[in-house]
């Protein structure tokens, strides 16, 4: 049966919940926090006591890596999660309606759908034929929020030929109801999403976005208990695969030095996925500099950060800058992102810095001959926009 709270993944399957020895562990490593012995201990003490913490619930970014430290198997970001959900709860003041206009499919109205209103017609028509079940294929493009914004360059890919494209306009991995504290809104839409994907006959879903493999293919069944019946893996990991088995070749080289974002799904994803971003980079001509922190220990882009201090924009702002301060220490001028989200996130926080930041998976298509007519800064300008105009409205009401 499905799990209706976050605190119901705080111990996987085959581990108790009563193995947490409050060593603190999880919060001496965490990257943002580094706290001492005797603090992290007390303060994971009160998580599991469900009392008032004096950081976590401040200072935390929402970032997952903490499950990769805790030495008994437990996920302490789950843990948190509740947490944070609760005290939410217990604020009364709900959600504001500029973040459920983030989230596909839980009200009427929403960023994505918006901006796929103001695609050109040509654009709609992919939208529309993709929105329908595809024949039976051995492999199938999973396409959600993020990726339908920028359809035309998907669709005319050399490199996704064989694949056949699935993206019903109300399909969502659920990740921002989820990362945003709203559990029964991420039940809603697994529930509304699992009915869509099930109605498919293949035998692997490749998820153009990181996020979607991590939360299809982990989230919903290891966190939530909902299992699709195929393989998810990541369209990193399965253009990786193609390029090592030499069926993709380097058409464009791109010879640059670029700082590299990972995403906080990256730690989820594991080193098959962050591996496989690498070698792409690499494979298309990319020298890649890490950041200080990285792969199992990153920084946010700050974007999950927004639900401290009850959905406060301006902490998310705050974790950006910690992010970009790395990036301009390594003094390298071109940062790519392979997570959407993180994309623009970060174009934010460059601001008048001469960063430039890169769409990853765009740029890299590129180099293996396919072309973006329209590129996800534009769309992802529209969507700043839009989301900024919801944000005043809110404000003003
Ligand atoms: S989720 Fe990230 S920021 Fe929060 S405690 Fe865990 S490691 Fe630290
Ligand atoms: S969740 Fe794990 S790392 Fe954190 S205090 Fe408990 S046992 Fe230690």
């Amino acid at each position: 049966m499905a799990n209706t709270t976050y605190i119901d993944a705080f111990d996987p399957e085959g581990i108790s919940r009563e193995v947490c020895e409050t060593c603190g562990v999880c919060l001496q490593k965490c990257p943002v926090m580094k706290m001492e012995q005797e603090e992290s201990r007390v303060e994971i003490f009160r998580l599991l006591n469900g009392q008032k913490t004096e950081r976590v619930l401040d200072e935390c970014t929402f970032c997952f890596n903490c499950n990769g430290y805790c030495p008994q198997g437990l996920r302490p970001y789950a843990l948190i999660m509740e947490r944070a959900a609760e005290k939410i709860q217990t604020s009364g003041r709900g959600f504001p309606t500029y973040v459920d206009y983030l989230m596909t499919g839980k009200t009427d109205s929403c960023v994505f759908w918006d901006v796929y209103d103001g695609e050109s017609e040509g654009e709609k028509t992919i939208l529309d034929k993709w929105h329908y079940i595809p024949p039976r294929s051995q492999e199938v493009l999973f396409i959600g929020c993020m990726g339908r914004e920028i359809p035309y360059g998907t669709e005319h890919s050399r490199v996704f030929e064989a694949l056949p494209k699935y993206a019903p306009r109300n399909a969502c991995c659920g990740e921002l109801a989820y990362r945003f504290g709203d559990y029964q809104g991420f039940v809603e839409t697994v529930e509304r999403t699992r009915k869509m994907l099930e109605c498919l006959d293949t035998k692997r879903l490749v998820c153009y976005c990181g996020s979607c493999a991590n939360f299809l293919g982990n989230i919903w069944p290891n966190y939530h208990g909902v299992t699709l019946p195929f393989e998810i893996v990541s369209v990193w990991e399965w253009l990786w695969e193609k390029y090592r088995n030499g069926e993709i070749k380097v058409e464009r080289p791109i010879e640059r030095k670029v700082v590299l974002s990972d995403s906080c799904y990256g730690s989820e994803l594991g080193d098959g996925f962050l591996d496989a971003v690498r070698g792409l980079h690499r494979a298309v001509g990319m020298e890649v500099v890490e950041l200080e922190n990285n792969r199992f220990d990153n920084l946010t882009c700050g974007m999950a950060s927004i639900i401290r201090n009850h959905y406060d924009l301006g902490e998310g702002f705050k974790e950006s800058q910690r992010k970009m301060g790395q990036v301009l220490n390594t003094e390298v001028g071109d940062l790519s992102c392979y997570c959407p989200g993180c994309y623009i996130q970060l174009q934010g926080a460059a601001g008048m810095s001469k960063i430039k930041t890169h769409y990853a998976l765009e740029e890299i298509l590129w180099a293996f001959g396919d072309e973006y007519p329209v590129s996800l800064r534009e769309r992802a300008a529209k969507q700043t926009e839009l989301f900024i105009k919801k944000v005043k409205d809110f404000f003003k009401g």
